[in-house]
């Protein structure tokens, strides 16, 4: 490669393989075949070197529903971990440095096979730590309005179905994971992930997503997930939880 003639983002696409797949993940693509790809706000946006996103809200303001301390520690010590790892992962790699997280993940399986575990768990780490973020926060709980209230009870019949199979779902994720709202082929659909794997990955665009690893809860639930889960509904941010589906929806 001509160092003085640095790929452009679409021709790292198109090295690894990935301009196809993009193409076929028309909820996030917004502009034209062969145009810059762009992502949509509602998946997040994620330019490399990887920062801590700003959070909205002290530690301490999701109480009693999650505590202080693991906000802090969960947000300022396992969340930059998965930001320092990914980017620590990506140094020397210029051609994949070009891509945003998104990219990455929804392409997993062109990067070099010797990096993809490193970045399907740190660049993962990464966007779904951002996602959660910003899904939950002061003030939430509730029940979802417009099209997304719309979408959940065309796809479960009811709130109160949705509600009980997504916690089901968190529930039963055995170890480490995630438990996911997605939009997957234009459908609403509910999923759990491993680890810190992305429902990117699997060709799903995340709109709201619960973190059932133990850091998560463990300081003030230890081994209650389920009360966890119960308290998540309180946090819930609805209304960012709809810009994101109509963000994902939008084709
Ligand atoms: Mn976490």
């Amino acid at each position: 490669m001509n160092p003085h003639h640095p790929l452009t983002r679409r021709e790292a696409l198109k090295k690894f393989g990935a301009g196809a797949a993009l193409l076929g993940l028309g909820a996030l693509a917004t502009q034209a075949p062969g145009a810059e790809v762009e992502i949509a706000p509602g998946a997040g946006t994620t330019a490399q070197p990887f920062v801590l996103p700003k959070l909205g809200y002290a530690f301490n303001a999701l109480e009693p529903h999650i505590d202080a301390r693991t906000m802090e520690i969960h947000y300022t010590k396992h969340h930059q971990a998965y930001i320092d790892n990914a980017n620590k992962a990506l140094a020397g790699h210029a051609d994949l440095q070009r891509l945003s997280g998104e990219e990455i993940l929804q392409n997993l399986f062109s990067v070099p096979e010797a990096m993809r575990g490193a970045l399907r768990n740190n660049v993962g780490g990464h966007l779904n730590h951002s996602l959660f973020w910003r899904i939950i926060g002061p003030g939430g709980g509730g029940v979802p309005g417009g099209d997304l209230a719309v979408a959940i009870t065309k796809s479960f019949s009811s709130f109160d179905t949705f509600r009980a199979q997504f916690g089901d779902t968190a529930l039963k994720q055995f170890g480490s994971g995630w438990a996911w709202l997605v939009v997957k082929g234009g459908v609403l659909t509910i999923m759990a992930t491993a680890n810190q794997d992305s429902p990117l990955s699997d060709g799903a665009v995340p709109i709201l997503g619960l973190d059932v690893w133990e850091h998560a809860y463990y300081l003030n639930y230890q081994n209650r997930r389920a009360d966890y889960i119960k308290a998540f509904w309180n946090v819930v941010n609805w209304s960012q939880a709809g810009a994101n589906y109509l963000a994902a929806a939008r084709v």
